[in-house]
């Protein structure tokens, strides 16, 4: 395995830099994670999760969240969407959720597996957001026992194809899942990226709004890994200890992983790593505007930039090193973290012109 090192100039710079693009978790750990997690590195304290660091990181995403929820760090965001739609819903019911979300279309099946038989339902909608309308008709339907009843409905923020619901949407959201009575599951992977862009309480687009539970991305943001799932209705986390445990999903040196959350939540670490992402995004989509022969997909309001290319010119950018996903969303995804700098944007984005130049015949020739 190669390791990942901030600092060296190669790794910034060379090939290394070139694949950072294809997603947020290519990044490495933040210093004040990292940090944290060395602090925590003391002596002996309890395992399971029955210790200082884990307390604290419980406390400060109460503080942050203004309420008081119940808190459980696991290993990554499958199994934290899995469980908690596992405990939103028993075997015969259903989870409605976007045809592009992460539960149903880079999870193996987990949701389905962990919940013991829930079916997930899918919706359409522009841009990556579900469809309020075919939501209602997918539950209104039908009401027989031979349909699995839908009980959940999952959204994510922001969007697998970098858009942000906003707070009157995730409003509209709430009211209708209360009308339907379905359960709110919010699969926060890049929930700070949303933040970063929306600039509104925490609470206002979950609990407020009508979200029971939030699955908080914590590796894409700037840790090693975990995520952690927020109840906000704590009948509903009642067990979920032993959900997490039978999942394996129980860390027995749990102050690594809740120790990282202090690093990022204090001075809202989180936030300016968030917000660098953001800011290193809208920078390629306006160094991308006006390249002839592509386009820019999706509204651009988080992290990541669609790009619609001729299969050509991804070639010929993978040529020059660079790393992309194109099986997302049907373009060229461009993913940037919080360790992405403007000097590695703008390698890609003249790395991008000069090829689609090429292609079109109005560059110069190459060099060699
Ligand atoms: C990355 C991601 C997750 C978590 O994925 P893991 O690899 O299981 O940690 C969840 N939801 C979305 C939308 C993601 O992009």
């Amino acid at each position: 395995m190669r390791a990942i090192s901030n600092g060296s100039a190669a790794a910034r710079h060379g090939t290394a830099a070139k694949c950072q693009f294809a997603s947020d978790n290519y990044a490495g750990i933040c210093p004040e994670a990292l940090q944290a997690v060395i602090e925590a590195n003391q002596g002996y304290t309890y395992s399971y999760g029955d210790d200082d660091w884990t307390r604290r990181a419980c406390e400060m995403l109460r503080e942050r969240f203004e309420t008081d929820c119940e808190v459980f760090f696991v290993f990554n965001g499958t199994a934290a969407n899995a469980l908690a739609v596992a405990t939103l819903c028993k075997p015969f019911h259903s989870v409605i959720c976007h045809e592009s979300a992460h539960l149903e279309t880079d999870e193996c099946g987990a949701p389905e597996f962990f919940s013991s038989g829930s079916k997930v339902l899918l919706v359409p909608g522009p841009n990556g957001k579900v469809d309020l309308g075919a939501v209602e008709r997918l539950v209104r339907q039908r009401s027989d026992i031979h349909y699995p009843k839908p009980h959940a409905l999952s959204i994510t923020q922001a969007t697998e194809l970098g858009t942000v619901y906003s707070v009157e949407e995730i409003r509209e959201i709430g009211l209708l899942a209360k009308a339907l009575h379905l359960r709110v599951h919010m699969d926060g992977s890049r929930l700070a990226n949303a933040m970063a862009t929306l600039k509104v309480p925490l609470k206002d687009i979950t609990w407020k709004a009508g979200v029971d539970v939030v699955c908080l991305g914590g590796a894409k943001n700037g840790g090693a890994l975990g995520e952690a799932v927020v109840f906000f209705d704590r009948e509903l986390a009642e067990e979920f200890d032993y959900r997490c445990k039978q999942a394996g999903q129980l860390a027995s040196k749990m102050r690594f992983l809740s120790a990282q959350w202090i690093g990022m939540l204090e001075n809202d670490v989180w936030l300016r790593n968030a917000r660098q992402a953001n800011h290193c995004a809208q920078l390629l989509e306006e160094r991308l505007r006006n390249v002839p022969g592509i386009s820019i997909m999706f509204p651009r309001q988080a992290n990541s930039v669609f790009v619609d290319m001729p299969a050509r010119l991804a070639q010929a950018v993978r040529e020059r090193g660079w790393h992309f996903y194109t099986f997302i969303g049907g373009g060229a995804r461009f993913m940037c973290s919080w360790n992405s700098s403007e000097a590695d944007v703008e390698a890609l984005a003249a790395d991008i012109r000069e090829c689609a130049e090429l292609i079109n015949g109005n560059g110069s020739p190459p060099a060699a």
